[in-house]
């Protein structure tokens, strides 16, 4: 039999009927690369209705610190709590041959098999912005089936934290005691965006040590600016493997989203999160037309050169293949 192409409506009304298997035909839409699905895609997302009841939470952490044993043991504290909740990835380095940092079944075992719980690793792509706007618009997607709490997780070494971060309500950080920040790669940049410092691992004979490590970084939460909403980061420390520090974390968040409400900063915050990502993808977009143009691939790498050789300036160059792009791209 002949696979029919499910119509826009079928994907509105599976999504909204909270039907699993289009919710992940709707997602697969939205990573696909073909023109028709991609259109397609944009309708899905352009009608699905938008939901500012759920709250949004970026978890980042370098490789080990134990991200996907605390998604597991705080998505199970979640689910306990009756919230329906939804794990998304953005992994830049995520690619159908080379496997990803963040993606592979194994994890998270017994959440994915928890129908309160949906799980689906990052989509792959060329450019940052383009992947992490698929998560974005696959958390879009989620929200409408119903699920209240999303959690996009990422590898905390690097550009990805900035745009799940203008993707998230609350951000949260992990940290191992123990190495210093400089030994676990995480920037300062990163530090500065976190609600939340979670030290993991507090177990066994590494419990004091997280103690100390939590009231040093106690004391660097206040070395930074404070925050437009005046929310003074907190530090908690958590075991995932004994289960114990995801009723903190959870309290934290609540306190978060009530003080923010209140204030109108939580929705002041989506709002501007939404201009970023006009933002983005007007820049993004207009760069990928620009280097996919015929005519600029034509002069490219002629002008390249000039430039590498001294024998055309960097300005110059610039001017002579933007005027190309301009006489050709209309
Ligand atoms: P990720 O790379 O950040 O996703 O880290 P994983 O969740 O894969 O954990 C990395 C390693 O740390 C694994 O060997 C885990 O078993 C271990 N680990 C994770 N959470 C805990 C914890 O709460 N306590 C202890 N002792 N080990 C943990």
């Amino acid at each position: 039999r002949k696979k029919r192409r499910l119509t826009k409506e079928e994907y509105l009304n599976g999504i909204l009927s909270r039907d699993r298997f289009i919710l992940s035909k709707a997602i697969t839409l939205i990573e696909s690369t073909r023109d028709d699905d991609r259109e397609l895609a944009k309708d899905i997302i352009k009608e699905i209705p938008k939901k500012d009841d759920t709250i949004r939470i970026g978890i980042t952490g370098v490789p080990g610190v134990g991200k996907s044993t605390f998604i597991e043991s705080f998505g199970l504290k979640l689910i306990e709590e009756g919230y329906k909740i939804a794990v998304l990835t953005v992994d830049p380095s995520s690619r159908v041959t080379r496997g990803s940092i963040l993606g592979d079944k194994t994890r998270m075992e017994h959440l994915s098999r928890n129908p309160k719980a949906y799980i689906r690793p990052s989509a792959a792509g060329t450019s940052l912005g383009g992947v992490a706007n698929k998560t974005r618009e696959t958390m879009l997607l989620c929200e409408a089936a119903g699920y209240d709490m999303i959690l996009i997780e990422t590898v905390g070494v690097g550009q990805s934290e900035t745009m799940v971060k203008e993707m998230v309500d609350f951000f949260l950080l992990l940290m191992l005691s123990g190495a210093g920040d400089e030994l676990q790669g995480i920037k300062k940049g990163i530090m500065e965006m976190a609600d939340l410092v979670t030290i993991t691992k507090a177990d066994g004979d590494n419990v004091k040590q997280a103690e100390r490590a939590k009231r040093t970084y106690k004391n660097a939460m206040h070395l930074f600016p404070p925050k437009p909403n005046g929310w003074i980061p907190q530090v908690t420390t958590s075991s995932a493997i004994k289960n114990e520090g995801m009723d903190d974390v959870l309290s934290v968040i609540k306190k978060f989203v009530s003080q923010n409400r209140e204030s109108g900063h939580f929705e002041e915050n989506r709002k501007s999160q939404n201009l970023y990502w006009f933002n983005t993808l007007i820049s993004e977009e207009l760069l990928d037309l620009f280097y996919k143009n015929s005519a600029v691939r034509q002069k490219i790498s002629s002008i390249k050169s000039g430039v590498l050789s001294g024998n055309i300036d960097a300005s110059a160059g610039k001017d002579k293949l933007l005027d190309i792009f301009l006489r050709n791209s209309l």
